[in-house]
């Protein structure tokens, strides 16, 4: 009889995981549950071309109807699954659904942070994580509000640009002392607020917000040295895995499921997939990482079905994630943060920033407007080798010529 695979979460993740598993095995029963009503979805487009009304195409639903119909995926959408028995290898679901696994994926990836304080449950305070949060924020951008942004984060600014190209009266208010903190460069993070800055954006940074009051009229944020009045709110303060599922039924979960290289869980037949998922790596220093990004949700997931299927492909990709604000296309490789040496190589608006160990190796890479530099900067990381730091900067020596 075909093995059956559940798939909790109809994201990119799911989508991936389903679509790899097909690849390998043609006889597989292959189900995946959304709570959303939507097809599965990636979410790169949100808080861009949605936002801006621009027509995302694939890049939204990747697949259409008709892919799962000819890959014998069955999808189950607007079904959210609400429990878990491993013992029974059984998931029941909100339409009363009660079904056997052979496999388990859980890819319910994760949840925005909400603003806690007075006033914050106000209806015009609003968050952005799904589509419907996008149709959502771009029904009151076109009416081109004085918007507030809280966090100066990626979601943040990239809500930020769009809602400047809107017309929109825009602040950020960012607590910390310097804008994509987490995953950035000092240097980066002082171009990211010139741009925004030129573009007419105001900046709050080391923002302390106590409280939002609200009237009919507006929403006043109280700041701790200064009020603000605004139409809107946009709080994107960070995300959380979404693991109650799992910790309902008895998983191993540390900010994120806890899984091998391979997304295996602490119990058998059971695997996590994207963003959900806190696995080792063989370039980060911590003993597991949880990565929130479009490629961990597109890869992943490959070696998770592999995994299903008895073949042992771990993960591990070199981190990498982008963003785009207004014409400005910033890409991130491994981990360039924390890095001892920075080398800056820069051609006009162009510009790679190298970051090395005290040895000389690459251990991540920001490029701006430079995408050309991205596949040299990840053979380079993953080389491991130790690099000539004096030499490096020399712009008239391509990247590759390195390797
Ligand atoms: P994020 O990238 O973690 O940024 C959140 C920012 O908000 C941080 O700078 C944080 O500062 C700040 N912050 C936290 N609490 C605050 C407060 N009370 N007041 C003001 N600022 C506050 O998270 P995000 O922008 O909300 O994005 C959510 C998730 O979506 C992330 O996983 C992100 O990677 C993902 N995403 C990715 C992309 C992309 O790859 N292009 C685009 C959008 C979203 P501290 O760091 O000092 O706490």
């Amino acid at each position: 009889m075909a093995r059956r695979i559940i798939i909790i979460g109809a994201g990119q993740a799911g989508r991936r995981c389903a679509e790899t598993l097909r690849e390998l095995d043609s006889t597989a029963e292959i189900m995946i549950f959304g709570a959303e009503a939507h097809l599965p979805y990636d979410r790169p487009p949100l808080s861009k071309a949605v936002l801006l009304g621009k027509d995302p195409g694939t890049a939204l639903f990747v697949r259409p109807v008709e892919f799962y119909a000819d890959q014998r995926i069955a999808l189950y959408l607007d079904e959210a699954v609400t429990r878990v028995a491993p013992v029974e290898k059984r998931v029941e679901t909100a339409r009363g659904r009660s079904l056997t696994y052979d496999a388990l994926v859980v890819a319910t990836g994760a949840k925005a942070r909400h603003l806690v304080m007075p006033g914050a449950d106000d209806p015009r305070v609003m968050l952005l994580r799904n589509l419907d949060d996008a149709l959502a924020l771009r029904a009151r951008l076109v009416e081109k509000p004085r918007l507030a942004v809280i966090g100066g984060g990626l979601i943040g600014l990239e809500v930020a640009a769009s809602a400047q190209q809107l017309g929109c009266a825009v602040n950020v208010l960012e607590a910390g002392e310097r804008l994509m903190a987490r995953g950035l460069p000092a240097s980066i993070s002082a171009r990211m607020a010139a741009l925004h800055q030129q573009h007419g954006v105001r900046l709050h940074l080391g923002a302390r917000l106590d409280r939002i009051e609200s009237n009919a009229q507006e929403l006043t944020l109280y700041l701790a040295d200064e009020c603000l009045a605004v139409d809107l709110v946009l709080v994107g303060i960070g995300a959380a895995p979404e693991t109650t599922l799992a910790e309902a039924a008895g998983l191993a979960v540390a900010d994120g499921i806890i899984t091998d290289r391979a997304g295996r869980t602490s119990q058998p037949d059971i695997y996590a997939a994207g963003e959900v998922a806190r696995f080792p790596h063989p370039l980060s220093t911590e003993t597991s990482t949880r990565q929130e990004s479009w490629q961990v949700a597109q890869q992943q997931p490959v070696s998770v079905a592999h995994a299903i299927m008895g073949q042992d492909r771990p993960y591990d990709d070199i981190p990498w994630h982008w963003t785009d604000q207004y014409d400005c296309n910033l890409q991130v490789l491994g981990e360039p943060s924390d890095a001892i040496h920075q080398i800056e190589r820069a051609e006009g608006e162009r510009l790679t920033l190298l970051a090395c160990d005290s040895d000389g190796r690459l251990c991540g890479a920001v490029l701006i407007n430079n995408g050309r530099d991205a596949t040299p900067c990840r053979r380079m990381i993953a080389s491991g080798k130790v690099f000539d730091m004096a030499v490096l900067a020399d712009t008239a020596r391509p990247l590759r010529s390195f390797l």
